[in-house]
């Protein structure tokens, strides 16, 4: 210990970093917090963090702000992308076979009401499973902690290790971090879930819901409009264009993506969707 001790002071900074993180961090003793405390389980809230970041104005860096709005955006303006392709190719598949206004009324209610009951359902049940995917997750390792304080202090350090921070200053870190809550640390840079963000799968459901309904909402709108059929037609392949040309420019500035190809993409592939639902729509017609 003595000699080892003597051959880091005499072999200078440069050299110690060879043999790395066997005991020669002189000094920087990492006492773990006694279970009985409370302390690194997570379970004693900690002041929260106040580091203050300042981005460069074109980034988006405030991953508990700004970005998550934008992903609830994002997925708002998609389930209306839905709605309106799904209802207009419904409402236009019954007009290839029948002329009848009232059954495009009864064919536009019908896709309106199935596919927002079927969106909210298809998100409630996704963002259920992801749930408890995290919460057991979160709780092994909330028992790791709790059993194995020696072990996790060292996984944290070692990821943040693979981050490129040297074996030292991995240690601190993850000891600070840890210190201040070892759940929430472990959470983030282990599992990457954000305890304090899990999704609330109703919530997801009932905005899965209202945006396919807004979307939805539009050609059966204009499928109702009493002039003759024909530019009752055109008015609902006129009116989800626009719509799609809309979403799609939205979602493509949120996405950051090249704006005139995504919203001719989305305005063609609502424009395909229609004119496929009219020919099937039209071969019934002409068989029934
Ligand atoms: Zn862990």
């Amino acid at each position: 210990m003595d000699d080892e001790r003597r051959r880091n002071a005499m072999g200078g900074a440069g050299e110690s970093g060879a043999d790395g993180n066997s005991g020669s961090a002189g000094g920087d003793v990492y006492r773990i917090p006694s279970v009985e405390s409370g302390g690194w389980m997570g379970l004693t809230k900690k002041k929260p963090v106040v580091a203050e970041v300042t981005p460069h104005a074109d980034e988006q860096q405030d991953p508990e702000g700004s970005a998550g709005k934008l992903n609830w955006l994002r997925a708002g303006v998609l389930g209306a992308n839905d709605g309106i392709v799904s209802v207009a190719g419904t409402i236009i598949g019954v007009a290839g076979a029948d002329n009848n206004p009232r059954s495009l009324l009864i064919a536009g209610v019908a896709a309106l009401a199935a596919g927002a009951f079927s969106m909210a359902g298809g998100e409630y049940v996704s963002v259920s499973a992801q749930r408890d995917t995290e919460k057991a997750l979160l709780s092994k390792e909330r028992w790791e902690l709790k059993n194995l304080p020696e072990d996790e202090l060292n996984e944290l350090s070692q990821i943040y290790e693979t981050k490129g921070m040297t074996a030292q200053t991995a240690k601190k870190a993850a000891y600070e971090a840890m210190q201040h809550d070892a759940l929430r640390a472990h959470a983030i840079d282990e599992l990457g879930i954000n305890p304090d963000e899990l999704t609330n799968p109703w919530q997801a459901a009932f905005s899965s819901f209202v945006s396919f309904l807004s979307g939805g909402i539009i050609p059966l709108l204009f499928s109702q409009i009493p002039v003759p059929f024909a530019i009752r037609i055109c008015l609902i392949v006129f009116s989800v264009a626009l719509a799609l040309l809309i979403t799609g420019a939205v979602s493509a500035q949120i996405g950051g993506a090249a704006r005139r190809r995504a919203v001719a993409r989305n305005v063609l592939m609502g424009l395909g969707t229609m004119l496929f639902a009219w020919l099937v729509g039209m071969l019934f017609g002409i068989r029934g």
